[in-house]
């Protein structure tokens, strides 16, 4: 094994991280780090440390570290063919048996799977998709796409654009062409304290019936939003929120893109985010908690509704224009398969709601009662806690006195991994499925130490 030394050295050298500070990691003030090895919920680096990663990598190793099964099919599809595409019909078994399965498992009204690599570009996929719809219906001035402010949808140009994040804007010229944003769902920040959560739903959805209004039906074609609010600070929708919402998209012939790379495959304690909270999207965007991240693989599920119109649009046109080199790559197809089985035999799904609700409530008894916790709130296996200056009046301390990655680092002196939130001082939880009680007790009891560390 090379000497820690000389990798620190490489890496600083010749490493471009994403989402990193890259003049403080050249300079040696971000931490180099390198993991060596996983199993269950927990880490472990090249210095020999354990650490419970409470966010499950980026939330995307459900059904956590170290699964022999998964890694074994992923083996076993290397060796017997690692590749080919699934261009003009091709497939292979692991391909065509994932479509299966992600089919049997989405809501009745989904048509087909297409198979891409990461969240990102299946967003990007679901964006063309729509527009080609429009296209086909003839009416190519419907294609404005809505999103929210604090969605994350990915960080590619359109992603990005659709990430309602000011850090995946700066610098970049985004967001750019067709998108716009609307209000966040983030009852906590609401623009009046006197405000019911039905109140706020009625706001939600008047800002984006003005917002309509003001663009014009006949150019928006459609609404992305994940069904929970994930990266923007773990935000679970107000009472209602999606009914109301969806009732204005219906209202004005504009489609619903749910972003489920979060959710998809049980991190809600049900399968889909979508079926928790009574949307009924066009289109879904599944990533991460298809494969548990053994290998990258994501998916843009299209509702019958749009198919029709797809296959129309080829029998105008040809083939559609579209899809990668590693579109329902072999490997990640294999990983997929043996992800979902291994899921439901398991029965992650089912702890996921279980511990997950648990996980919230110790996390409400051992942080909600401190000067500078604001909220804590989430829903299934995703957690926040949402730390301010000022607990009245809901003032964000100082984005310069980065409060909230230094109770991150607190945490992560005692072994636990939580994520600072990239806008606002929030840390999120997002554990594996298999976490127990007593490792939830851990996350919490080491959280309050963390805040005490921090903030007295
Ligand atoms: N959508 C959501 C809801 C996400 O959370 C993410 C990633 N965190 C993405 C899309 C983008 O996925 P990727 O990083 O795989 O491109």
């Amino acid at each position: 094994m090379l000497k820690n030394d000389m990798l620190e050295k490489w890496d600083r050298e010749n490493f471009f991280h994403p989402s990193t500070h890259l003049a403080e990691f050249a300079r040696g003030n971000v931490p180099h780090r390198v993991i060596t090895g996983g199993q269950g919920c927990h880490i472990e680096d090249r210095d020999g440390n354990r650490m419970l990663d409470a966010f499950a990598g980026l939330y995307c190793v459900n059904v956590g570290y170290g699964r022999q099964d998964i890694a074994e099919a992923i083996a076993a599809q290397a060796k017997e063919l690692a590749y080919y595409h699934a261009y003009v019909g091709h497939g292979t078994e692991a391909s065509i048996t994932l479509s299966k399965m992600v089919l049997d498992r989405a809501p009745e009204h989904m048509s087909k799977v297409y198979f891409g690599l990461s969240g990102s570009d299946a967003n990007e996929t679901n964006i063309k998709l729509v527009w080609y719809y429009n296209n086909v219906l003839g009416r190519p001035e419907k294609k404005k796409i809505i999103s929210r402010w604090r969605g994350y949808h990915g960080s590619g140009l359109m992603t990005g654009s659709l990430t309602g994040l000011e850090l995946f804007h700066k610098k970049f010229d985004l967001p750019f062409g067709q998108v716009i944003h609307t209000e966040a769902p983030y009852y906590y920040r609401r623009p009046d304290t006197a405000m019911t959560e039905a109140d706020f739903t009625a706001h939600c959805a008047a800002e984006l019936e003005a917002l309509i209004e003001q663009e014009g039906a006949d150019t928006i074609a459609a609404f992305i939003g994940e069904p929970i609010l994930g990266t923007g600070g773990i935000v679970p929708p107000p009472a209602g929120y999606w009914e109301a919402i969806q009732a204005v998209l219906d209202k004005n012939d504009i489609l619903l893109i749910a972003d489920e790379v979060v959710t998809g495959f049980g991190r809600l304690g049900t399968m889909f985010g979508s079926t928790h909270y009574g949307l009924k999207p066009d289109l879904m965007t599944i990533a991460k908690g298809l494969t548990s991240a053994y290998a990258p693989l994501s998916g843009s599920i299209v509702s019958d509704k749009m198919w029709k119109v797809l296959e129309q649009g080829t029998d105008e046109n040809g083939p559609i224009g579209h899809g990668w080199t590693y579109s329902a790559h072999p490997i990640g197809a294999a990983a997929g398969v043996a992800n979902l089985k291994l899921i439901e035999e398991l029965d992650l799904v089912g702890n996921a709601g279980r511990v997950g609700a648990y996980l919230n409530k110790v996390m409400a008894e051992a942080v909600g009662a401190h000067a500078h916790v604001g909220e804590v709130r989430g829903d299934g296996m995703l957690c926040a806690v949402e730390l301010v200056e000022d607990r009245d009046n809901r003032t964000f301390f100082e984005a310069s006195k980065k409060v909230g990655p230094s109770v991150a680092a607190a945490l992560l002196e005692q072994g636990v991994i939580a994520r600072a939130m990239p806008q606002g001082d929030i840390l999120g939880y997002a554990p594996p499925f298999c976490l127990t009680e007593a490792e939830a007790d851990e996350i919490a009891d080491k959280t309050a130490t963390a805040i005490k560390t921090v903030l007295g």
